[in-house]
């Protein structure tokens, strides 16, 4: 399993008030998901999301990663259990202006050893991947809201995570820049990616596979969501449950036993 949460909480500390801000979260992801993390400003989203990127430490609870007890685990290992497990992309794209789109790329894989010929080839790949391969040589300020994006996703890629983490990717960007970060997502999660995206938007949370949704602290649901196809099928099947003899030619083929 890819991340086990038992029993997670976290406080802080403000004064004399103490705020619950995650309480007995358990869930785990496993490889291969596409999930949201969903709910209401206030609702512990961001607090879960650093625990699940190894960024804050819950107060009390177990949480594993790649089998991995992280409790009272030494700054380092964490620190590369984080870089090997975690690609994080962020509402404001996060770039460094003076690179350029190929350098942004790059940098987690300078920062990781890589040797410049393999990594400038893997950045020419991944910009390819996000469909940006004749933007190499722009620099930030130079690119669309949703261009930028599309690099920041391209750069958390670029030491092929385990799970890729995006805390409200599509926050800054207008709906149909939105819903283009959203296909990418879909694209690479069918190419075997594995992506949490942290919405406080329902809209965004219903392209993905499943949403786990908080309210005050805890998580209130965790649901699969239906592909439009199964919803249709499963509307047929309701219509044809309620007139029976009606409609049954439309009913979707039965699944082999
Ligand atoms: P969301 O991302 O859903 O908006 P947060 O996780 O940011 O929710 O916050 C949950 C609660 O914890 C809020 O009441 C917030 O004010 C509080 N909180 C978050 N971070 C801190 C902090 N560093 N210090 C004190 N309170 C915090």
């Amino acid at each position: 399993m890819l991340i086990e949460a038992e029993n997670i909480c976290r406080s802080y500390q403000n004064g004399d008030t103490r705020i619950e801000a995650v309480k007995n979260c358990s869930f785990t992801i496993r490889e291969g998901e596409f999930l949201a993390i969903t709910g209401p400003s206030g609702s512990g989203k961001s607090t879960l999301m650093s625990i699940l990127g190894l960024l804050e430490r819950p107060t009390s609870g177990a949480f594993r990663v790649s089998g991995q007890n992280t409790e009272g685990m030494a700054a380092d290992t964490r620190a590369g259990l984080r870089n090997r497990t975690f690609g994080f992309v962020f509402q404001s794209y996060n770039l460094l202006p003076r690179l350029t789109a190929q350098e942004n790329v790059e940098l987690p894989m300078t920062y990781a050893g890589v040797r410049a010929a393999k990594r400038r080839e893997r950045a020419r790949d991944l910009l390819q991947k996000v469909g940006l391969e004749n933007r190499r040589a722009h620099f930030p300020n130079q690119l669309s809201g949703g261009e930028q994006q599309r690099i920041a996703i391209a750069r958390a890629l670029a030491n092929s995570p385990r799970l890729i983490l995006a805390d409200e990717p599509t926050g800054a960007l207008d709906s149909e820049k939105g819903l283009q970060i959203l296909g990418l997502f879909h694209e690479l999660n069918q190419a075997g990616s594995t992506i949490a995206v942290i919405t406080h938007d329902e809209d965004v949370a219903c392209h993905t596979g499943r949403i786990l949704r908080m309210k005050d602290g805890r998580i209130k649901s965790d649901e699969l969501v239906l592909s439009p196809q199964s919803r249709a099928d499963a509307q047929k099947v309701a219509r044809f449950v309620r007139h029976p003899g009606h409609g049954s030619a439309d009913l979707p083929p039965r699944r082999p036993q």
